[in-house]
């Protein structure tokens, strides 16, 4: 079955779910909180080191950047940050050049790798987006970061996907329901970029920190 374009999630989404659900939901359920969250998104766009060319061919290689994509499929869409095509001749054939590439998505944080698999995630849908828009497969991706100054591979495996695939159902479900999950303390809520609307509490308290384990210990 392939979903409408007005059905269709974001891949920003994914990343939010995967790091909380209800995160996820105050950011794109609750409407009076979606822009706070956009917001945040749109500052971390613009402290990732882009180059000012969209497109860009070197010997063997083009880059494309802010590159769109969308799969009728898993019903998404969004923009890959990098999309690199290298010359092989197993690879697929691109619009306007001649020969045939392999495809390669890159996704560029500012921070280090994170404990969460939600980046591996957010990759994984991308390329899953781009085997459905130019009929090939895509075994692997990269992910730079920034702090630390590498790019770690990322294997696409099967795995990977059902959970992608696993985790866009139940957010349409929580969706169709219109439920937004409980608070669940743990350490991550620290780093929330909305704990302060989630746990209105937190203001009272000394610190996030101090909350998060004082309700971790009940
Ligand atoms: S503060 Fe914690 S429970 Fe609340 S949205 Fe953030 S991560 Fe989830």
């Amino acid at each position: 079955m392939a979903y409408q374009e007005d059905e269709y999630l974001q891949i920003a989404e994914i990343q939010h779910f995967a790091f909380c659900p209800r995160q996820w939901a105050l950011a794109y359920m609750e409407q009076q909180w979606q822009e706070n969250v956009l917001t945040i998104e749109g500052h971390a766009l613009h402290d990732k080191a882009h180059d000012d060319s969209i497109k860009e061919k070197r010997k063997g290689k083009i880059i494309v950047r802010g590159m769109p994509v969308a799969s009728g499929e898993l019903g998404v869409s969004g923009t890959c940050d990098v999309v690199e095509f290298i010359e092989d001749m197993a690879g697929v054939k691109i619009p306007s050049y001649q020969g045939t590439y392999r495809v390669i998505p890159v996704e560029y944080k500012r921070g280090k790798p994170k404990e969460g698999e939600e980046d591996i995630l957010q990759l994984t849908v991308q390329a899953m987006c781009l085997e459905e828009m130019l009929a090939t497969e895509i075994p692997w991706g990269y992910l730079y970061y920034g702090e630390i100054r590498h790019r770690s591979k990322v294997e696409f495996l099967s795995a990977t996907r059902e959970h992608v695939k696993n985790m866009l159902g139940q957010m349409r479900e929580y969706l169709q329901r219109k439920y937004t999950p409980l608070i669940k303390p743990r350490k991550a809520c620290a780093s929330c970029s909305v704990k302060d609307i989630c746990i209105p509490k937190l203001g009272k308290q000394k610190s996030a920190k101090k909350y998060i384990e004082g309700r971790l210990n009940e």
